[in-house]
């Protein structure tokens, strides 16, 4: 756990300073086709959160979120590379926004403004935080798209705006207390209103 917590800070370390020196690591280009069918259906977002994943150096994982708000409705968007093949990863809001410092305790349990326990997301008892598990294709790649008002990024009490948009190493079994046994976190990215 502890190594696993050092490589986490020197990825993060890493990735801020290639922002400063004014690049940026990809992964290539969106797949933006399942953007476009979302939107032709719900229109322009009125707001937009572009979340870049920070991720292990050595891991092999990259990926970025984008988080879009069309009323009440958010829809939340995943892109990662790297993963294991075949296997899904736990997701959720947490409630610290600080990836630089990216252990479990630091980022806080699962964004929870109503006290609730740990659950499935959209039923009721769940966090606000909790989303459905990604699942990696058989090249361990992800593209997710899933469609919650569990959350905003417009104010609010479920305002997502600073926490953190985090990817955990196992899937989230939506039941056991207080994460769904997802374990430790693989990948982090603090949510920032971008448009
Ligand atoms: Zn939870």
């Amino acid at each position: 756990m502890r190594f696993h917590d050092r490589l986490f800070r020197l990825a993060c370390a890493a990735a801020a300073a290639v922002v400063l020196a004014g690049g940026c690591s990809s992964i290539g280009a969106w797949n933006d086709n399942r953007v476009s069918v979302v939107e032709q259906v719900l229109g322009k977002p009125e707001a937009v959160a572009n979340v870049a994943l920070v991720t292990p150096p050595g891991s092999g994982y990259g990926g970025r979120a984008r988080i879009a708000q069309h009323g009440a409705l958010v829809v939340v968007r995943v892109d990662m590379t790297g993963l294991q093949p075949n296997r899904d990863y736990g997701l959720h809001v947490h409630e610290h926004g600080d990836c630089l410092g990216a252990t479990a305790a630091g980022l806080g349990g699962h964004f929870n403004p109503e006290g609730k326990p740990h659950g499935r997301p959209g039923l009721d008892p769940s966090h606000a935080g909790d989303l459905p598990n990604m699942r990696a294709d058989g090249e361990g790649n992800v593209i997710y798209v899933h469609q919650t008002n569990a959350v905003s990024i417009v104010g609010g009490p479920r305002n997502v705006i600073g926490r953190s948009l985090v990817v955990s190493r196992d899937a989230d079994d939506y039941r056991t207390q207080p994460d769904g046994n997802s374990g430790p976190p693989i990948a982090c990215g603090f949510i920032r209103r971008s448009e």
